[in-house]
This record gives C-alpha cells, structure tokens and sequence, in this order.
C-alpha cells in the first residue's frame, strides 16, 4: 500500500466511507472506514472522529496528537495518516491495526506465556524508549491502547493513543497536572506530583505484570487506598500464580514498579533489561 498516491490535503469526508465502529472514547469515537477518493483507489484506516463541542475549548488537543505523530517512525507506533474538519468535527485519520487491542488477547487468553509477555513487552519498551528520545511523553500506556497489527497470534503490535501525549520543551522538564488511567498511572501522577518520561516506565511494570498473572499489581478501588499499596516498596508475587514464572521476570517488574521516579528504569535501561535481552528464561531461573 505504500504505492498509493498521497491524498491530497484538503478532502471532504465523502471520500470516506464509513464502516464499524472500533472504539469509543472520551471525545468522540473511532470507526473503521475506507478511504476511496476515486475509483479504483482504495485503503483501509481508521478513523478517529472527535466533536469541537465535547472538546469545546481544548482544541489544542487534537493538534497536540497529531504534532506528536507526525514526526514520529517507528515500527510499534502507529502511523497519522491524514487529517482534516467539517463544520463540528476533527477528524484524524491512522493506519489500521486489524488485530485488536491488547486487552482484549489479554481477555481471551487470561494470562500469556513468558516467551508471548516479553515478545509484546520488547515492542512496546522499543517504541518508548524511541518516544522518549524524542521527548516525549505518552501518559496513557495501557492494554487498551496498544494494538495488533494484523489478526496472528504473533502479529506486531503499535502503540496509539497519543491524545494526551505531551512533547517535553527539554528532557528534565516536568508536566503538573495529573493526567492518566486509574490503575495504570504511577504514584507521582496520582500524588499530583511533577512528572516526567518515567510515569510511562511505570505503567509498562503495571502491564507485565498484568500479562503474566492475568490480574492487576494494585487492587484498591480509591485513590489513597491505591496510593499506599504502590508506595509500599513491596510488589506481591502471589505464590499460586507466580510460583511458575522466572526470576528475572519478578525482577524486571519490582525494577519498573519502583515508586520512586529517580530509581526507577528509564525505558532505555529497561531494553537492556536480561528479561528482555536474554531470550527464554530457564529452569534454573525458576524461583
Ligand atoms: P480515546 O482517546 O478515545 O481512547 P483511542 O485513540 O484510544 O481514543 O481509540 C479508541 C479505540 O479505538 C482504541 O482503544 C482501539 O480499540 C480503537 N482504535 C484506535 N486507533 C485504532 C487504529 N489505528 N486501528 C484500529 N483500531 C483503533
Ligand atoms: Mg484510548
């Protein structure tokens, strides 16, 4: 599909044809649609469609998405296509990840395997090692918007979801309002605290984890309750569903899930990490 001649800048939506709906969020929803400007010319995206009333006067947010993309290849993160307006809609469009989103393989399957959880979790540390090089900052890493490329169990998967993203001026610079998913967002973020590249470290922890017992690191359902158990300094590795998976993993986890942002693994450091550098863990790594 790369021989596909580029749109042009300005297109009206009836060169899209509308099909089903793949997500919905807190401003608008995205829908699978066919770009066919022509006959005979023809591609698949998927198309994120946010009201100007729901973002009212926060429209800044819709170029803040696409400015982070745009400058962005990376081959776990997804590709910004095209964009363009009506009268009371943005519209942006993405290249299309047929095979769902992580949280729904997490779903079907439960838990997955070691060899499957560092397969996805090398892919989306690649990508946020790259993100941070660049300076920036996702903020919402979570199952639900990391998705398969294509439907096979081993497909590639991309990192989307850059509606809170945020380009840092400079590498030290620190963002202050708290901003995140409930579960995935780290201490500092729920403390109200400055923060930086380093809440996105956290929130891969939280889906290691995830992956490999089928549960979450933090169960309180109120803030301060949650806050306590993330800050407590001790990740619990339940024996009866833990008992089968390596150390090196419990490590990289515990390493991840550090409260403290300093301590923690930068997502560069992560990479080199031997849970993700070493192949399948073994037998003997069995603790
Ligand atoms: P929101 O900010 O509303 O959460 P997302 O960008 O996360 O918006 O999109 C919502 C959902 O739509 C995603 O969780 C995913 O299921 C689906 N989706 C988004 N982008 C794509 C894409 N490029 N390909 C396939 N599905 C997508
Ligand atoms: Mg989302």
């Amino acid at each position: 599909d790369h021989m596909l001649p580029q749109p042009p800048s300005f297109k009206k939506k009836k060169e899209y044809v509308l099909e089903e709906v793949l997500g919905r969020g807190g401003f608008g929803k995205v829908v699978k649609a066919t770009w066919a400007p022509s006959h005979g010319t023809k591609k698949e995206v998927a198309l994120k469609i946010i009201s100007k009333k729901l973002v009212k006067d926060n429209e800044g947010i819709v170029m803040d998405e696409l400015n982070v993309l745009k400058g962005l290849d990376h081959p776990n993160i997804v590709h910004v296509w095209d964009n363009f307006e009506s009268r009371d809609k943005f519209y942006l469009t993405f290249e299309l990840a047929v095979g769902g989103e992580l949280f729904d393989r997490i779903s079907e399957r439960g838990k997955f395997t070691e060899k499957d959880a560092v397969d996805c979790i090398r892919q989306v540390i690649s990508a946020t090692a790259y993100l941070h090089a660049h300076h920036i900052v996702h903020r919402d890493l979570k199952p639900e918007n990391i998705l398969y490329k294509t439907r096979a169990p081993d497909s590639q998967l991309v990192i989307a979801d850059f509606g809170i993203a945020k380009h840092l001026e400079n590498p030290d610079e620190e963002l202050l309002e708290a901003a995140g998913s409930f579960g995935y967002a780290a201490p500092e973020v729920l403390a109200n605290k400055p923060h930086g590249t380093k809440v996105d470290c956290w929130s891969i922890g939280v889906i290691a984890y995830t992956l490999l017992c089928g549960y979450s690191p933090f169960r309180s359902d109120d803030k301060m309750g949650l806050l306590k158990e993330m800050t407590r300094g001790r990740i619990m590795f339940h024996e009866r569903y833990w008992s089968k998976v390596s150390k090196t993993a419990k490590d990289f986890i515990k390493e991840m899930l550090v409260a403290d942002p300093k301590k923690r693994l930068t997502a560069a450091e992560a990479l080199q990490h031997p849970w993700l550098t070493s192949g399948q863990a073994t037998d003997a790594d069995l603790s």
